[in-house]
């Protein structure tokens, strides 16, 4: 049986909830769409929450209700999944990147220059960016969370995505993330105006005006159709209710790899720090030839992967702000990633398959 990185978790609990909603009234975004914001809005313990189609969408949304636009340069980390510059670009403003940090692969906030305009700042692999502590010079006017692969996951002021140091907060519900909606994505806030931004700019830019009679609308801005579907969001609160036993399974096939790999000639992913919990989306490891080890994992059924092929390694952003030297703690770690399975219904047996291949692998460097 082939082993992927990543899958989700359906039960039939899931399966039934999907069924009622199309038993209903509604089919795309209605009454439960508004159940599933609700939801995850209590769940991060923040105010608003505003359901979009993918976590792209929700990106988009938020570098809109941003207010971000020509001129503006918003800085984002090298080594995240290409949508955190994407959502920049598509707003008009300029993507740039500062390198990571080598104690937690994440964005070094400290690097970010006094005059920008706003930051995305990607949880990676599910490891909060400790937001509280960010040591920069000045505050960027907006700060946006891609937490795409940090639902679930917490930091000293609570969970990823209440927003306790950020202006909006970005999901993502794709298969292989925390939880599931098939495609999906939420965008988290505590300012009113920024959320009835968002949910604006999700329907076509669309305001309901009663007043001038009960039929009556104008488009008073940018707008796409971004909804999410009732038929998603029945999911998405039936998978939201497992989310927190996810996460203890991740954890515990990261504590496993952790223990077994520790002798080995691997660098492992940071740890959280006392006081947050990782989310475990990923399982990234660097290794001394990471070609036969992918081979090798590849050849054992092991469909391992690599995240990510660094933002300015991509042809479409040739053009991305680079400050001085480049980004060396994200390239010379890029070489040697490769992110090893992880996922709730990872078996035991599946773990150590992993690791037995891995150690093989690596041991027979010479
Ligand atoms: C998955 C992902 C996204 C995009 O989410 P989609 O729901 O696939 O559109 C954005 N940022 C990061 C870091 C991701 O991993």
């Amino acid at each position: 049986m082939t082993i992927p990185y990543g899958r989700q978790s359906i039960d039939e609990d899931d399966i039934a909830a999907v069924v009622e909603v199309l038993r209903g009234d509604w089919l795309t975004q209605g009454p439960t769409v508004e159940r599933f914001e609700d939801a995850i809005a209590e769940y991060v313990g923040a105010k608003y929450a505003v359901a979009f189609s993918s976590g792209t969408a929700a990106l988009h949304g938020a570098a809109f209700a941003a207010g971000w636009g020509s001129g503006d340069v918003v800085y984002t980390s090298p080594l995240t999944f290409i949508a955190s510059a994407n959502c920049i670009r598509y707003v008009g403003a300029t993507p740039a990147l500062v390198d990571i940090r080598p104690d937690t692969w994440n964005l070094d906030l400290a690097q970010i220059p006094a005059d920008a305009a706003g930051v995305v700042a990607v949880h990676y692999a599910g490891l909060p960016v400790d937001l509280a502590n960010p040591g920069w010079e000045k505050r960027p006017p907006v700060v946006i969370e891609d937490a795409a692969h940090a639902l679930g996951a917490r930091t000293p002021d609570g969970p990823v995505g209440n927003c306790a140091h950020s202006d909006m907060c970005c999901f993502s519900f794709h298969p292989v993330k925390p939880i599931t909606t098939g495609e999906g994505g939420m965008v988290t806030t505590n300012d009113e105006g920024l959320a009835e931004a968002l949910r604006t700019f999700r329907s076509h830019g669309i305001v309901r005006m009663p007043e001038k009679g009960r039929w009556f609308y104008q488009v008073q801005g940018e707008g796409y159709n971004y909804r999410l579907t009732d038929i998603q969001a029945a999911l998405g609160i039936s998978q939201l209710r497992k989310l927190d036993g996810f996460i203890d399974s991740r954890n515990e096939i990261a504590c496993s790899y952790r223990r077994e790999l520790s002798r080995l000639p691997v660098a492992l992913p940071p740890e959280a720090p006392s006081g947050f919990l990782h989310g475990y989306h990923l399982f990234p490891v660097a290794v001394g030839s990471r070609g036969k080890v992918f081979a090798q994992l590849a050849n054992s059924g092991i469909r391992a992967q690599v995240h990510y092929v660094p933002v300015h390694h991509h042809r479409f952003m040739n053009d991305v702000l680079c400050e001085g030297v480049g980004f060396p703690n994200c390239d010379d770690l890029y070489s040697r990633l490769v992110s090893l399975p992880v996922f709730p219904d990872l078996l035991g047996v599946e773990v150590k398959r992993v690791i037995g291949c891995l150690r093989e692998s690596v041991c027979s460097d010479g």
